[in-house]
């Protein structure tokens, strides 16, 4: 069997194969029918042309529609038509699965994105949704490839954790459906939170402070997993399942966790260009015209970067009426994040030193007192990609901030051992793969950036 993307490349005429996929198209002249086939390996499929010659031809010309699935022997031959090199002229045709052309949803029409989320099942069969899952797959790889040249370990993070690495109440309880077993509350009601075997427990919501304890050991390390937020949240940038990379590095300061992150997106651009550029054309000819410039923007300039301070001010200066409050100690707002990109700077803006009362207890508090070494990567578009910092290695100070934050410090117990042996600077970062696919698709909501979105009201399966 051959894969249609191969075929497209480097498939000759005379060259005999099979090709196993599924019906795209469908048309039916007097004396030939032509199929257009896609096996999901490339935007582009591949065309077969059916003559009566093919073993039962009239019978299978009647049955074989839109979303059929088939399997074509056959040789190449050179195409007449101008938007293909070759097709396939058929010597016979297997109909694996049929398909009702009076109720198969996916029509040769465009359909709204709204359209097919509810389509979760066969939205992988459209040229827009083909194309996400190969430019997901690519980053994916990439990052990978990344890493590794880098000489970083992977680590698996936990899933299922004890500590909220944001303090920021976002996190899913785990739950024993096992309910007879659970302890009671005074009422007689289960204690949902003792239901990890007697203990609480919940869905990660980033693998960062379980990344540090590797790091403590391995100098340079990255987590790349699924994460998760309860956040009741319907914006076009936020899933309560997502993933996220998150590289982390001890000996490292925020200046060099800024120059890694700076590279580590010129490398994922310049991947996707070369490993898709059909796709990417795609998406600049069908999704959004400034794709491809973007991408060029990004491998070959320095991105902006800005104290919180100097955006605090730029945003106050800005004629721009915005809807939320801009001032010194206030967290930048989405809309705020995308103007700074956008429209002041016109490309990525790393923004640093943020207030130390806005942001996570872990962040190393600097000498004033008030600010922490905090980044955040601001995209156009987009808004925040990347939140990192230097982490907080001094035990006293790491103790005062767990407090100051109502957190408590014998739940951290393990995070604080971290400072009392062997503590070194460090620094990490954590990037939302799905806004990254985002940013280099020109994609609107990030529903439609990963195969199986959860949102408020979705989880079908
Ligand atoms: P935001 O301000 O957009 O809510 P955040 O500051 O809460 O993001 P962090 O805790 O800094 O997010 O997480 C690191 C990265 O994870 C973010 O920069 C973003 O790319 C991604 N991210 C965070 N929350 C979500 C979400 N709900 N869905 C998808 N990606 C997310
Ligand atoms: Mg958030
Ligand atoms: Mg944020
Ligand atoms: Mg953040």
């Amino acid at each position: 069997m051959s894969r249609i993307k191969e075929l497209l490349a480097t498939g000759q005429p005379g060259d005999a194969v099979t090709v196993k996929g599924w019906v795209r198209t469908k048309r039916e002249l007097k004396d030939f029918a032509f199929l257009e086939l896609n096996d999901g390996s490339s935007l582009a499929g591949l065309q077969a042309v059916l003559t009566p010659t093919v073993p039962n031809y009239d019978a299978l010309i009647k049955q074989v529609n839109t979303g059929a699935t088939v399997s074509c022997e056959g040789v190449l031959v050179a195409s007449q038509g101008k938007n293909q090199r070759i097709e396939l002229q058929a010597k016979a045709l297997t109909l694996w699965g049929e398909a009702d052309p009076t109720t198969y949803p996916l029509q040769k029409k465009r359909h709204s994105f709204e359209f097919l989320r509810t389509l979760g099942h066969l939205r992988g069969r459209t040229n827009t949704l083909g194309a996400v899952f190969r430019v997901r797959n690519a980053c994916a790889t990439a990052i990978h490839q990344f890493f590794q040249a880098r000489g970083f370990l992977w680590v698996h993070t936990p899933i299922i954790t004890a500590s909220d690495c944001e303090g920021a109440g976002e996190m899913f309880g785990v739950t024993s459906l096992n309910l007879e077993n659970l302890p009671k509350l005074a009422n007689g009601q289960v204690d949902y939170s003792q239901d990890f075997f007697e203990r609480p427990a919940y869905l990660t919501v980033s693998g960062q402070l379980e990344a540090e304890i590797m790091a403590m050991a391995f100098s340079n390390v990255y987590t790349f997993g699924p994460t998760f937020r309860a956040e009741n949240s319907n914006t076009s940038r936020h899933l309560a399942e997502f993933w996220m990379v998150e590289p982390e590095m001890a000996f490292c300061d925020l200046e060099g966790d800024m120059d890694l992150a700076e590279d580590f997106l010129k490398f994922i651009f310049r991947y996707l260009l070369e490993h898709c550029p059909e796709d990417m054309q795609f998406f600049q000819d069908r999704i959004d015209q400034t794709v491809l410039a973007t991408a060029d923007q990004i491998i070959h300039n320095e991105f902006a970067r800005v104290t919180y301070t100097e955006a605090v001010s730029l945003l106050e200066k800005s004629s721009r009426t915005f809807e939320f409050p801009v001032a010194w100690g206030l967290d930048l707002q989405s809309e705020h994040e995308r103007y700074l990109a956008e429209d002041y700077f016109q490309k990525p803006v790393i923004v640093t030193d943020y207030p130390a009362k806005i942001k996570a207890f872990y962040m190393r508090l600097s000498e004033d007192g008030q600010t922490v070494r905090a980044m955040d990567i601001l995209a156009p578009k987009i808004g925040e990609i990347i939140g990192g910092s230097q982490r907080e290695e001094r035990l006293d100070i790491l103790t005062q901030r767990i407090q100051a934050q109502g957190l408590d410090p014998q739940t951290y117990w393990w995070y604080l051992d971290l400072r009392r042996y062997g503590t070194v600077p460090h620094a990490g970062f954590g990037l939302g793969f799905e806004r990254l696919v985002q940013f280099m698709t020109g994609m609107d909501n990030i529903r439609d950036v990963i195969p199986f979105p959860r949102f408020p009201g979705s989880a079908e399966f």
